[in-house]
């Protein structure tokens, strides 16, 4: 049976580390979170992130605008971050509304506040393997990783799913930890075959259970980032956990695996935005 990883562990152990950093700051470090309309995820993720922000004892605002906000009006409230001394991090929760174009929204984020990591400059600096910001849910898979003892240099690793925000900078930072790295997509052909060759697989799907257990290589490790609502409201992955654990030697659960190190690293990119801005 795999060796459960447990990410509330490690992102409270993360959280706690920050603490002696935080105090030798001239002030608290300050983040902004932006959230548009009423999805109920986002209102979730947002009440988690503000929640722990609190805990640590940043200064935090929450911008909750109406989901009739015109792509101007939004602009102009990422402007007022941008430029309000006492803010650090900026996050804006996607998804935003169909009417809103989310990627001239991240890309006005100053590049020093971007501690989602998904500006484009934060994002070439990582691709040249010179990170500065890195997207918090793959860094927080890195953390997972190093936490549990597993070596990567060498190791394939296949990385499933291409997205700005998971799969792509996840198989930037196993390549820059020196795996050998697939990264694999909806037109990848023959996934079963990849990760009978895999030491580490990471799934960024957003499909409940669509690794299933006897594609995984036995002793291999499984990072499972996917987080899907199943119609009785329950929580799964995009691993099949139980029939995966027979054969893998590390696993993470959904939830309680990747979702906590998410946050976890944002607040830590916050204190580091706050570290280089009150240098
Ligand atoms: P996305 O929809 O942007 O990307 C999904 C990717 O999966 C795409 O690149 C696509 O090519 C790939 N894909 C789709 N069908 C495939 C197939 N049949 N075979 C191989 N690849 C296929 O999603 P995302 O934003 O990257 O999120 C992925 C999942 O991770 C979602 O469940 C999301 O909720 C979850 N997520 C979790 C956290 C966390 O903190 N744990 C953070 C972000 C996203």
């Amino acid at each position: 049976m795999a060796v459960n990883i447990n990410g509330r562990l490690v992102a409270k152990d993360t959280c706690q580390a920050l603490r002696p950093r935080i105090a030798a700051l001239p002030r608290p470090p300050g983040i902004a979170v932006v959230r548009v309309g009423e999805d109920p995820a986002s209102k979730v993720y947002v009440g988690r992130k503000t929640q722990r922000a609190e805990r640590l004892g940043f200064h935090h605002k929450e911008i909750h605008l109406d989901v009739e906000t015109s792509q101007v009006e939004l602009e102009a409230v990422i402007d007022a971050v941008n430029a309000d001394d006492l803010i650090d991090g900026i996050l804006v929760q996607l998804p935003l509304p169909d009417h809103l174009d989310s990627t001239a929204i991240l890309d006005r984020i100053a590049p020093e506040k971007d501690v989602d990591g998904f500006h484009p400059v934060n994002a070439g600096l990582l691709s040249q393997g010179r990170p500065r910001f890195v997207p918090c849910t793959p860094c927080g898979v890195m953390k997972l990783l190093e936490r549990s003892g597993v070596s990567i240099e060498g190791k394939h690793a296949v990385v499933i799913g291409r997205s700005n925000i998971v799969g792509r900078p996840m198989a930037m930072l196993l390549e820059k930890a020196n795996a050998t790295v697939t990264l694999a997509h909806s037109r990848t052909r023959n996934l079963p075959d990849l990760l009978a060759q895999a030491d580490i697989v990471v799934a960024a799907v957003g499909r409940p259970h669509f690794v299933k257990g006897e594609w995984v290589r036995k002793g291999s490790v499984v990072i499972d980032v996917g987080i899907n609502r199943l119609d009785d409201g329950s929580l799964v992955g995009d691993v099949d956990t139980d029939a995966a654990s027979k054969n893998a030697g590390w696993i993470t659960p959904v939830p309680g695996g990747v979702g906590p190190m998410t946050i976890a690293m944002l607040m830590e990119n916050t204190v580091r935005a706050a570290e280089f801005r009150t240098a």
